[in-house]
């Protein structure tokens, strides 16, 4: 049983968007192995399929030999050593790596150390290339990209966590969320046009999350919406940024989103998944252009440099994380899960208070018609073997790319179960 001290936990550590006053309930996890972790509760040790992937990123699920060997290798090395002026093997290789898979003509890259702090570059890399001439950027409502200033700045205004902020960040422009796959996308296109052209001048770059918007709501929206804003971009002289922190690495059934969608970003950010979960890190990859563009603004290069960048362990496990992509069939593997997730969830859309089923690649949602009673929820699938964390009305997984057809009937068959049991 815990070998650590629970209450310490609950009365000095803060968890994500917690309480340190009233905090909830977390579950002491001991290892994990495969897709399952290995996590107490009610007085028991109980493994469970992890439903969420630790929140997209645990790709190949956990104890994965070809990652734990690459990190014990690159321990023998070297775990770490400053970026500015020196270089090392891990980096090349992974930048190399991400340049041979991106989107062609993204072969410029920057490391990050997270998500968040990559939309800060990208966001800081369009306003340099516009010498800060344009300052704005355009999105759409219910996107997510990030907990820090800039990424905040361009997440949903109106979706929960950030609105206290509304007032104090910068102002950008925001459209409407496009429709949802398979409603007509006209009039959404025509306002979206009248919007940008009120503000063209001033907007330095589009930002989205393309084809499908995560933590700010489960969204799936069609390609074609995507193609407009690159268009509306395009036109009127604004860079285009991908947020594929979520998307990318076949999540949705491609490569990438940009590919389902047939085009090219100027900036793209990548994350999450980069590492299969193992550690931190995310990148930024841009054009010559954008990069030429930003060393032509006064500042004459680009003014960041986190102390972490590209951190050898790190990019020695995510080399080492896309060769096993390059080992798998993906394109087959998301497929089989979309599948699996499909038929799976199906039933759910039978409940009175299910709004919704849908899934994109290996993402399932059950959108449900009212907020999520997170800590029952948890709880009901906990019981039936999973560990799931929904948001607002959203019951949803991400599940590891190596889950077989009997875990997917698991975690299907618990989410199903739990919504049946907590809401109906
Ligand atoms: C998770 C996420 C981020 C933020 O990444 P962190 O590593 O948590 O900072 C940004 N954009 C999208 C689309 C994400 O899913």
């Amino acid at each position: 049983m815990t070998s650590f001290d629970l209450d310490f936990d609950r009365e000095h550590l803060w968890h994500p968007y917690s309480s340190m006053t009233s905090p909830g309930t977390v579950y002491p996890v001991s290892s994990a192995a495969g897709v399952r972790l290995r996590l107490e509760y009610d007085d028991r040790e109980v493994e469970v399929v992890d439903a969420m992937s630790s929140w997209w990123c645990a790709i190949h699920g956990y104890g994965v030999p070809a990652l734990d060997q690459a990190a014990r290798d690159q321990l023998g090395k070297m775990s770490h050593v400053m970026f500015g002026g020196l270089t090392h093997e891990p980096a090349v290789k992974l930048a190399q790596q991400l340049v041979d898979r991106a989107p062609a003509g993204l072969d410029k890259v920057f490391f990050a150390d997270s998500g968040s702090v990559s939309l800060e570059v990208a966001m800081k890399m369009a306003w340099q290339a516009h010498a800060l001439r344009r300052t704005r950027f355009f999105t759409i409502r219910g996107g997510y990209h990030g907990d820090t200033f800039s990424p905040m700045s361009v997440t949903d205004p109106d979706g929960g966590m950030h609105s206290m902020y509304a007032g104090f960040l910068p102002q950008h422009v925001f459209a409407d969320r496009p429709p949802a796959v398979g409603e007509p996308l006209e009039d959404w296109k025509a306002a979206t046009s009248r919007l940008y052209e009120q503000h063209a001048s001033e907007i330095a770059a589009v930002v989205i999350e393309p084809v499908l918007q995560g933590a700010g709501g489960m969204h799936v929206y069609d390609p074609s919406a995507v193609q407009h804003l690159v268009s509306l971009a395009r036109e009127h002289g604004a860079l285009v940024i991908f947020d594929e922190i979520a998307t990318g690495f076949w999540r949705t059934g491609t490569d990438w989103a940009a590919s389902r969608c047939h085009v090219t970003p100027d900036i793209l950010c990548v994350g999450k998944a980069l590492t299969g979960g193992y550690l931190t890190l995310a990148a930024v990859l841009t054009t010559a252009e954008v990069a030429a563009a930003v060393d032509a603004s006064p500042a004459g290069a680009m003014m960041h440099g986190p102390t972490f960048m590209a951190n050898p362990l790190a990019c020695a496990i995510a080399s080492a994380s896309l060769d096993l992509l390059d080992s798998y069939d993906c394109f087959a593997t998301i497929n089989r899960i979309s599948k699996g997730l499909a038929d799976g969830l199906a039933p759910a859309g039978d409940l009175p208070v299910v709004r919704e089923v849908r899934t994109l690649g290996a993402v399932g949602v059950i959108e449900l018609d009212r907020p999520a009673d997170v800590p029952a929820l948890t709880r009901a699938a906990l019981d039936r073997g999973v560990w799931v964390r929904p948001f607002r009305n959203l019951v949803y997984t991400m599940p590891p790319y190596v889950c077989t057809d009997e875990d997917l009937g698991v975690i299907t068959g618990a989410l199903v179960g739990a919504v049946t049991e907590v809401c109906a």
